[in-house]
């Protein structure tokens, strides 16, 4: 059996960022992750751009988001430079996820971590609170992997729930989810005619969903430009009333998904100049979810919570992108904007499953409602969590503690020594 200091489930920007900044603390780690890449979401799901990690304080745009986030953002930039690839990429929150994939692999292998991928979390070995290992299924066959401490960066609590950690599922009310959504990305666009087009796309695409010529719920088209000519990204397909945890379920969104996709696809094209000559260049691997499990911990941060700024002794991360709520049900989004200047703290006791001795959760699946979910579960903001998960290991491996008992004084000062904003 392998051993580690540190096992991290799940590479996206929570897990990447967690054993990138554990691996750096001199720990022995090591992140499995069921594809073939870090970056999660981004990478899997195609999710462009970075939502805003930003507050406006005397005019000035003040980031609340550091630490690697703001590394892994110069980085994306020196390769961007080396690419000479430049379209598109107003205040850095457009990125290219190839550049992406290689930058997490370099650095997470220049921080000394190991990384295992195609690699399914299956089993988990438990006890009183403590996982003593966990089990992947590979092409070779079950491996088991142990560790002291362990940081599950699955985006649906997997491994927490495996263990047997107590979890809610969406919305307190009835557990629906927000939507799921297969990205996609049309190509060979004329983007300055669509610049033009897009009041009337709208209005037609409102008119075609009235007429009951567009099945898909969602009140109208979400569209980004991409790093590439030509391209736009569409976040735009909308799947209701499923539960991202249940495969069968996941199936059906994903069908469901790629006939949205067609329809919207089509329509553009059969209506509009700038998508005369289009093509429907992908989807993305898999379809994204939004909200599904989160672990019942230490601290629940509620949306009350959040609207309200309230700052935490253990704080260990900041936000206040908008409270962003995709109708579980159906059409309609709802956003609560965060006055300028004002942001909310996340507390270290959020990341800690009730009873858990050495595991730590990191990323949308943190313990939050439903509503703080909406704001946290943004990229910039769940890398920050990330980050502080594995440096929070980290010092708990160091004074040989329960994950709870780990200093959290120690975890701020290297939290703020690697450039993180936690207050
Ligand atoms: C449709 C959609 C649009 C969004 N739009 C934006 C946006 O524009 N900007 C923004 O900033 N955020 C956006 N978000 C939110 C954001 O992308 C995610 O919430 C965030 O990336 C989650 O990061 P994470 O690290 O917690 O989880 P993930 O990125 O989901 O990473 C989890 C990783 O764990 C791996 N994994 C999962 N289960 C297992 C298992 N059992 N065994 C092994 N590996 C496993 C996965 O392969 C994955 O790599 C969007 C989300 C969705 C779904």
């Amino acid at each position: 059996m392998k051993k580690y200091d540190i096992v991290v489930a799940g590479g996206g920007f929570a897990g990447a960022a967690a054993a990138i900044a554990a691996g750096r603390q001199g720990k022995k780690v090591l992140l499995f992750d069921k594809s073939n890449c870090m970056g999660g979401a981004a990478a899997n799901c195609l999710i462009n751009p970075f939502m805003p990690y930003t507050t406006k304080v005397n005019g000035e745009h003040k980031r609340l988001c550091a630490g690697l986030f703001l590394e892994i953002q110069d980085k994306l930039d020196d390769i961007r430079r080396l690419t000479g690839e430049t379209r598109y990429m107003e205040g850095r929150s457009i990125f290219s996820e190839e550049h992406l994939k290689l930058l997490l692999n370099r650095m997470a292998q220049e921080a000394g971590v190991e990384l295992l991928y195609h690699a399914y979390l299956c089993g988990v070995s438990c006890a009183d609170g403590k996982i003593n290992s966990v089990t992947v299924a590979t092409k070779s066959g079950n491996i088991e992997l142990e560790a002291d401490y362990f940081i599950d960066a699955t985006g649906d609590a997997d491994l927490a729930v495996s263990a047997g950690f107590p979890y809610r599922l969406g919305r307190a009310e009835d557990n629906l989810c927000q939507p799921m959504t297969l990205c996609f990305r049309v190509s060979n666009v004329d983007v300055e005619k669509f610049t033009e087009e897009k009041p009337e796309i709208q209005k037609l695409y409102k008119q075609y969903r009235a007429d009951g010529k567009i099945k898909n719920p969602r009140e109208d088209i979400l569209i980004f430009k991409v790093v590439q000519k030509n391209v736009l990204h569409f976040n735009s397909t909308r799947i209701v009333k499923m539960n991202p945890v249940d495969p069968f379920d996941v199936t059906k969104a994903e069908i469901e998904a790629r006939e949205q996709t067609f329809e919207l696809y089509l329509f553009l094209k059969n209506n509009f100049e700038s998508f005369k000559n289009s093509e429907l260049l992908m989807t993305a691997a898999e379809i994204g979810v939004r909200e599904s499990r989160m672990i019942d911990g230490l601290h629940v941060l509620t949306g009350k919570e959040i609207v309200a700024c309230t700052k935490f002794d253990d704080s260990i991360a900041c936000g206040n992108y908008d409270v962003d709520i995709h109708n579980p049900e159906g059409t309609g989004t709802s956003h609560y904007y965060f006055p300028d200047g004002q942001y909310y703290e996340i507390p270290y006791r959020s990341l800690l499953p009730v009873g858990s001795q050495n595991l730590i959760v990191a990323g949308r699946c943190i313990s939050v409602d439903h509503e703080a979910q909406a704001s946290m579960r943004v990229m910039p903001i769940v890398c920050c969590v990330g980050e502080a998960a594995g440096i929070a290991a980290s010092v708990a491996k160091d004074g040989k503690n329960n994950v709870a008992d780990a200093d959290i004084s120690k975890i701020q000062d290297l939290l703020v020594k690697n450039g993180a904003l936690i207050h």
